[in-house]
């Protein structure tokens, strides 16, 4: 099995962060929604959700009807619900213990995960469930020009 990459376009990326830092210092969430590609998966759209959590110091929770919404306005588009993000407000860029027994139950989906310190962004990794070893492994980041948000 080959590794496949996910494909950002810089004004997603851009649309992820803004979200996160105005959620500073809770965490920030959202959907990422594009299309499976040859060799991996292009972002298309983000999707920024309020945190439906009560412990927004050191949870989120995507807003479950948005997520609906938001999966059926894809499949009208031929596209799908990659994933989502998230931040670790004074953390690093990687799933925690929780976030990995998470992902066990959605195993397909693509985790984003920005890592933050003092309201700055201090990196952006994606990550997948690895149904083998039951760990998150990296997923290959690509930024790529144009596109984006329509
Ligand atoms: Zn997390």
């Amino acid at each position: 099995m080959t590794d496949r990459s996910l494909s950002l376009p810089i004004e997603s990326g851009g649309r992820i962060i803004a979200h996160l830092q105005d959620c500073f210092p809770e965490e920030g969430c959202g959907l990422i929604v594009g299309r499976e590609t040859g060799d991996g998966w292009l972002v298309t759209r983000i999707v920024p959700s309020p945190n439906m959590a009560e412990a927004r110091d050191r949870t989120f929770e995507i807003d479950p009807g948005l997520r609906l919404r938001t999966q059926r306005g894809a499949r009208e588009r031929g596209e799908m619900v990659l994933g989502h993000f998230h931040s670790h407000p004074f953390g690093d860029p990687v799933p925690s213990e929780t976030d990995t027994r998470r992902a066990a139950d959605e195993p397909e989906l693509i985790w984003v995960v920005v890592g933050m310190r003092w309201g700055g962004t201090q990196g952006l990794a994606a990550w997948r469930m690895d149904a083998g070893s039951g760990t998150m492994k990296r997923v290959t980041l690509d930024v790529v020009e144009g596109a984006g948000q329509s």
